[in-house]
């Protein structure tokens, strides 16, 4: 068999290689460093964490990254078998010895007879002989690779920044009190014209509101992410509300053209919007919220809003440097650019986020790179499981519908639609029923009807992934 080459040897290309490998396929390993180095990584193993050493929590049963590492395991992940052997006491999170681990990694992988490592950059777009190549070169892509992508993808196709607004939970905001309308009942192109969620504010509320955005905490850029030019259009709203009391009012918290169902005769003073974030609309963003408050003061600060006192997040606002494609408009199914199909994409710069997820990514690539070259077709895993969950947002589960919206409002407040996002509930298709009745036979009430409902998407995911496995021939122990 041709080799395939993996570009990156970071959490996904190490994990695409050692899939590729472990399904007989020869791979090359492409490393840039220690030649050339990034702006995070310190060392030269392969699969360094860069920041955190904790792979969040290890609980398989309620957690959606737990059921990540669940699905992983089953699948054979190298990641995950190194985290496993190197684990040190972290409660009910999956942390790791970081020198350790990648240590691991780069052993396995160095000692992996069909693995070849090539140390060195790759700097422009692979060459026309490679005809099967997985690019999994992580946020910190070097530049000229970077460039070179983005030339052959399109102007807009690839961010160096994610300006992330906070996403809620649709089911944890107050519908009693927030209402459905679109500015001017504008429908958008497949919208109703009641495409957003608002939540309304009178005077004492916005000015409360203004005044704790100001005072916030908020994190500060890193050394080399003060190097990217930073962004008009799209300035955090802490930093909008700091330049004037008036400013939000005027800008992604304008009330005008939306009438509040249950008092019309009232003007709002300012309105606060969310938007649909998912098809399966579980997941709503909070329209031009980007911020660099620290994630507690986040929590506090947006529950003060009137319909999101009790809003459960699904992922907080953010700012940093990032390199990600816009994979829902120019990846296929199986992460193949659909202008280049011997080009894969795997990892962070897929539009995943974490290190647990861009292994999982790399283990998908892997995995369908290895069935091309074997020439069989492998379907990818059904939604219902953590990697068909995280595959639907990055090739196509998520919502483009405003990409595209004539007229749409903020679409200043927003570079594009499509953010990097950790694995959650929300990205996974409802339940048909969720459960009524507890384990030990009694009627659930409040917050235990939320547990429910995770235990049984978390008990589904494994028995489909389990079932993917085993019909594709892949199912695997991790120390194999
Ligand atoms: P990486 O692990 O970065 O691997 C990419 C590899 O490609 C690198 O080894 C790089 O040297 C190599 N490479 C790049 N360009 C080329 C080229 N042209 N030719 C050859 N090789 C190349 N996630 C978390 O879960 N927890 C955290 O605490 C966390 N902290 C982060 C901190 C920072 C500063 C950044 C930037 C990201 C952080 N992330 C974190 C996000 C993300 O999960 C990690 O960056 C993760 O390592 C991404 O995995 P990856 O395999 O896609 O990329």
């Amino acid at each position: 068999l041709r080799p395939v080459h993996v570009v990156g040897g970071g959490l996904a290309g190490s994990e695409a290689a050692w899939q590729l490998a472990k399904a007989g396929v020869p791979v090359v390993l492409h490393e840039m460093r220690p030649q050339r180095p990034t702006d995070a990584h310190k060392g030269d193993d392969l699969a360094e964490l860069v920041c955190s050493n904790s792979f969040r929590s290890d609980d398989h049963t309620t957690n959606a990254v737990g059921v990540l590492h669940e699905e992983m395991r089953r699948l054979g992940s190298l990641i995950m078998a190194c985290a496993d052997a190197h684990q040190i006491p972290a409660g009910g999170a999956l942390a790791v010895d970081r020198d350790g681990f990648a240590a691991a990694v780069t052993a396995a992988i160095t000692a992996e007879p069909l693995v070849t490592l090539a140390r060195g950059e790759i700097d422009a777009l692979p060459p026309e002989d490679w005809d099967s190549v997985v690019i999994a070169t992580g946020p910190l892509t070097s530049p000229a690779l970077a460039e070179a992508i983005r030339t052959r993808t399109g102007e807009d196709s690839l961010a160096f920044f994610d300006a992330i607004a906070p996403i809620v939970h649709f089911d944890s905001i107050d519908m009693d009190v927030a209402w459905f309308q679109s500015r001017y009942d504008k429908p958008g192109p497949g919208g109703t014209g009641a495409d957003y969620i608002n939540c309304p504010m009178d005077k004492a509320q916005y000015d409360a509101f203004v005044a704790a955005l100001i005072a916030s905490d908020t994190v500060p850029f890193r050394d080399f992410e003060t190097k990217t030019p930073y962004f008009d259009g799209c300035l955090p709203i802490e930093v909008m509300a700091a330049r004037g009391p008036e400013t939000l009012r005027h800008g992604p918290m304008k009330p005008v053209g939306l009438t509040n169902p249950r008092n019309p005769e009232v003007k709002c003073h300012a309105i606060v919007q969310l938007r649909q974030d998912n098809a399966l609309g579980t997941l709503f963003n909070m329209v031009g919220f980007q911020t660099k408050a620290r994630h507690a003061e986040q929590v506090r600060i947006f529950r003060m809003i009137p319909g999101l006192e009790n809003a459960e997040f699904a992922r907080l606002g953010g700012l940093h440097r990032n390199t990600y494609l816009n994979s829902p408009q120019l990846l296929d199914g199986t992460l193949c650019l659909k202008a280049e199909p011997r080009l894969r994409f795997a990892g962070q710069i897929t539009g995943c986020e974490g290190y647990v997820e861009s292994a999982s990514v790399g283990l998908m690539a892997g995995r369908f790179a290895a069935a091309e070259r074997h020439d069989v077709t492998l379907a990818p895993p059904p939604p219902t499981t953590a990697h068909g969950a995280l595959l639907a947002h990055i090739t196509g589960g998520h919502i483009l519908a405003d990409e595209a919206d004539a007229g749409d409002e903020d679409k200043d407040a927003r570079p594009r639609s499509f953010q990097p996002m950790n694995v959650n509930f929300g990205l996974f298709p409802p339940l048909a029923d969720t459960p009524l009745v507890g384990e030990d036979g009694k009627r659930l009430r409040g917050a235990q009807k939320g547990v429910a409902r995770k235990q049984e998407m978390a008990r589904r995911a494994l028995r489909d992934i389990v079932g993917w496995a085993g019909a594709y021939g892949l199912a695997r122990k991790a120390a194999e």
